[in-house]
């Protein structure tokens, strides 16, 4: 193991416990809270500039320089050259984005799109998963394991393919998880084992199972993944030429991005690469809304680590016995209990910003917007798009702000829901839609029933495109 690199107790200030990266739990043996990633910077060599990155492009023949996440790997050593696993994952960019500008209510050119949808297996936790996996190999780990909601078992199955020497076992819940995502993780060839029960369920199994049998845990309590994550931000700051924007606004599911975001800015300050910090915007779905009931209705803090623990417990009590369970179309972010709480309030706390929810009908009508866009994006990213909409209209961001909206996962993930809402059939809409309380589709674009007769469909594109 590389030394410049330990394990610390994100509640450090207070526990100050330390230890080396042979751990897989991911806890602190004194207090029980997750493990950071931390590094001994003053023995590593750090770049004098973030431009000085972009030497790497000249080496794109190597494949840890052609990464989009491991090309940054200055900025997380943890792992000898040797010991990476990657397949050519984060080549993402950022893109300016004039029309949803407008929607959103942004000045033109003061919104940015990073679509992580680009990645191998069509969502951002590619950028987490090569350097999880990459920590999995260190340790010597065989099989390795998560719940999920879909888009982290596409990408675990993905990487244990890739591996040829590691066995994935995924844990899905019960009618949770959407058919493309399904698809990749039994195509990759991973264990699926589906549990009756939801997202929460699962992850309270898989913790249990990995600790009896010793399988490598890849959930976001993982922190490589968090290492890896770091990365978006990176390319963002290279997609705006190194300046720092105004606003970062993400979907808030388990809550690993926004930790991982505040960690990556909060690093770049303190080495002095980057002269200001951004603002996070985290939004939840309203039908698990968490993170915002916690954050901004009852104003929990992180408090240098000293957060109100028991106000939590009383939030999480509450919601059992009013046997309130997270329902969202958006099932990427249908989470109850994000495991990364504390490091989300403390990235929150460190960068400042707000959380907010945007209802499934917002976000299926923004990711509609967004493709009307030339982005294609699944159900739970349209929610950074709504919520930064909502924010403008708060006038918490301003017209003038430079934005960038994270869409987390691809648009064919989840294209039950996108059939359903350009449906032409009303009862089609009614049954995937309706039920869930969608009322309207406000940028349908229904496919027309036209004879098969020459003159007929020429008349009808006629009717439809002049
Ligand atoms: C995992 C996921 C999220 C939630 O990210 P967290 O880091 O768990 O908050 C959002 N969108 C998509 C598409 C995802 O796959
Ligand atoms: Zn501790």
């Amino acid at each position: 193991m590389q030394t410049e690199a330990v394990y610390q107790c994100c509640i450090h200030p207070q526990c100050r416990n330390s230890s080396d990266l042979s751990d897989t739990t991911f806890r602190c043996k004194r207090c029980g809270s997750l493990m950071d990633v931390c590094y001994d910077w003053n023995r590593l060599p750090i770049p004098k500039k973030l431009s000085e990155f972009e030497a790497k492009w000249s080496r794109r023949y190597d494949p840890l320089d052609y990464s989009g996440v491991w090309r940054f790997r200055e900025l997380f050593p943890f792992a000898r050259p040797e010991q990476i696993l990657t397949v050519g994952e984060g080549q993402t960019i950022l893109q300016q984005a004039n029309g949803i500008a407008e929607y959103v209510g942004l000045n033109p050119g003061c919104l940015f799109l990073q679509y992580e949808g680009m990645n191998p297996s069509g969502s951002f936790k590619d950028n987490g998963m090569t350097a999880a996996f990459t920590h999995a190999r260190m340790v010597g780990a065989r099989r390795a394991a998560c719940a999920s909601t879909g888009n982290t078992s596409a990408s675990l199955a993905m990487y244990c393919a890739a591996s040829q020497t590691m066995k994935a076992i995924i844990f899905i819940g019960s009618g949770k998880i959407s058919y493309g995502k399904l698809a990749q993780a039994l195509d990759h060839g991973a264990l699926t084992v589906q549990i009756a029960g939801d997202f929460d369920d699962a992850l309270t199994r898989v913790q249990q199972v990995s600790a009896q049998l010793g399988i490598y845990l890849v959930n976001s309590i993982n922190p490589f993944r968090l290492e890896g994550q770091k990365t978006i931000m990176y390319r963002i700051l290279e997609g705006l030429r190194w300046e720092v924007p105004d606003w970062i606004v993400v979907p808030g599911g388990n809550l690993g991005n926004v930790s991982s975001f505040g960690k990556a800015f909060v690093e770049l300050f303190e080495l002095g690469l980057i002269p200001r910090l951004p603002k996070l915007a985290v939004i939840n779905a309203a039908g698990a809304h968490t993170f915002y009931q916690l954050h901004d209705r009852q104003q929990v803090r992180w408090q240098s680590g000293q957060l109100d623990q028991a106000k939590i417990e009383n939030y999480f009590k509450q919601m059992d016995s009013n046997q309130d369970r997270a329902n969202t179309l958006a099932s990427a972010i249908e989470i109850n209990r994000p495991v990364n709480l504390p490091k989300a309030l403390r990235a929150l706390e460190r960068c400042g910003g707000v959380v907010r929810e945007a209802t499934d009908q917002e976000m299926l009508d923004a990711k509609a917007r967004v493709a009307m866009g030339g982005f294609g994006c699944e159900p739970a990213s349209g929610a950074s798009v709504a919520g930064a909409k909502r924010l403008c209209q708060e006038g918490i961001i301003a017209k003038s702000d430079r934005v960038v909206c994270i869409l987390t996962g691809h648009a064919l993930k989840d294209p039950n829901i996108t059939i359903a809402y350009h449906a032409t059939d009303p009862k089609m809409f009614e049954e995937v839609l309706g039920k869930r309380g969608v009322r309207r589709a406000m940028f349908a674009n229904r496919a027309i029933q036209v004879s098969n007769d020459l003159d007929e469909i020429i008349k009808a594109i006629e009717v439809f495109t002049s």
